[in-house]
């Protein structure tokens, strides 16, 4: 069977759309097949840094990223737990819900037919012409690249590069976006505050609304207990203002909770003309806020590497992906490595050793935080012409 020059996407999440809108605007055919019957994401919200922004606005969606996020973020503090200053690092980031940024990279792809909902994948095969993805209804599809972007259970990773075992951080993540207005969140300031054995970050976002997300050493599957924000209010009793505030300003049902996992690094992200993208490829703790942005990155470079690829010729697929691929591990196993090892110091429990902690982050020069942020968040990182299209 001919496979024309179609990039078949499995998974509509913001890494898989992210990919669609960035193939297209490089003149690619492709289709998306999203298991669920709707585009939908979790009531909360995502921080984006500048070199995801810059990966967005390579793809067109710019002014769509203007119209759904707050004003950028130009500085991110950490705080002890108590509301004590320990950094200030200088930042550019936006923070958006997570429903307006699928909604809106959706948006043509819908209009056009491009996403095929209700579409799972169980299984594909590939060969010299092309690859055949099978779905769980008996339907067949055929292309020339098929791009793994199902998330951390990934069933194209499973059958193309083989699974490694989900690590449990030890945490949970409570994250709700209410609206609120606070003299202690200023729009244009991020900040997490730091406790023992627990975290609780605030984000301003778009129209009043605020991101809050709490995390607690907690066993795996206590985040699906009930009566999520009356246990966060328990548990955060007494930290630094706005923190009561902000979940007394949160409905009991928009609270979403998640146990916390990632995926171990891997060095090799497909063979043939299979590839990967998005925590399908390198689930990590949400630590630094990056896992959607490094998406995002991903698609913004594989879109790179695809363009003017003849999608015919095996060889020359099978260059580009594996292209892509080498540019994208190093900088998402730094940041897999990175979240796990930061999670550790900001889970500890031992009071000296969080003293110790912070005293170090208090110590720690601004230069330092600066040139640690520009290495992760520096749009250079793009390959040239897509950082600056
Ligand atoms: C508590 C928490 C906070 C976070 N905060 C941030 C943040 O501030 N900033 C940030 O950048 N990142 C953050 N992240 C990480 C971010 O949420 C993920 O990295 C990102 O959503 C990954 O996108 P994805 O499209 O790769 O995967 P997913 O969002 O998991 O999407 C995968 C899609 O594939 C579909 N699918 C799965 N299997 C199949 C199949 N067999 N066939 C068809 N479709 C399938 C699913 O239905 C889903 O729609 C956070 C994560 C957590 C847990």
């Amino acid at each position: 069977m001919g496979a024309g020059a179609r990039v078949l996407i499995v998974g509509g999440g913001i890494g898989g759309l992210s990919a669609a809108v960035a193939l297209r605007r490089a003149k690619i055919e492709v289709a998306v097949f999203e298991r669920a019957g709707a585009i939908r994401e979790i009531e909360a919200g995502v921080s984006l840094h500048a070199t995801a922004q810059a990966a967005l606005a390579a793809m067109g969606m710019n002014d769509a990223l203007r119209r759904i996020s707050g004003p950028p973020v130009q500085r991110f503090q950490l705080r002890s737990w108590k509301g004590r200053v320990l950094a200030t690092v200088p930042h550019n980031a936006v923070t958006l819900h997570r429903r307006d940024l699928v909604l809106a990279l959706a948006n043509d792809l819908m209009a056009d037919g491009v996403v095929h909902l209700g579409s799972q994948c169980t299984s594909f095969e590939h060969d010299e012409q092309g690859v055949t993805v099978r779905f769980a209804d008996g339907r067949e599809e055929r292309g020339a690249v098929l791009v793994g972007a199902d998330g951390i259970h990934s069933v194209v990773r499973t059958s193309s590069v083989g699974m490694t075992p989900l690590r449990y951080s030890g945490f949970a993540s409570w994250r709700a976006m209410p609206t609120f207005d606070h003299p202690a969140v200023p729009e244009n300031r991020s900040q997490v505050f730091l406790g023992r054995g627990a975290r609780f970050g605030i984000f301003p976002s778009s129209v009043g609304r605020v991101y809050w997300f709490a995390s607690r050493l907690a066993a795996a599957g206590e985040s699906e207990e009930r009566g999520a924000r009356c246990r966060v209010a328990t548990w955060f009793r007494g930290w630094s203002e706005p923190v009561q505030e902000l979940i007394a300003a949160t409905e009991e049902a928009d609270v979403v909770g998640n146990d916390v996992y990632d995926r171990p690094p891997i060095k090799r992200w497909g063979t043939g003309r299979v590839t990967l993208l998005g925590d399908a490829a390198h689930a990590a703790l949400p630590t630094l806020g990056q896992g959607a942005a490094q998406a995002i990155e991903d698609a913004a470079v594989l879109a790179h590497y695809l363009t003017h690829t003849p999608l015919a010729d095996a060889g020359a697929v099978e260059t580009a992906l594996r292209a892509y691929e080498a540019r994208r591990i190093p900088p998402t196993t730094a940041v897999i490595n990175e979240a796990w090892r930061i999670s550790r110091s900001y889970m500890w429990t031992n009071p000296l050793r969080c003293w110790a902690r912070d005293t170090r982050l208090r110590l720690t020069p601004t230069r330092v935080w600066a040139a640690r942020a520009a290495q992760r968040e520096a749009p250079e990182l793009l390959p040239d012409e897509t950082a600056t299209r």
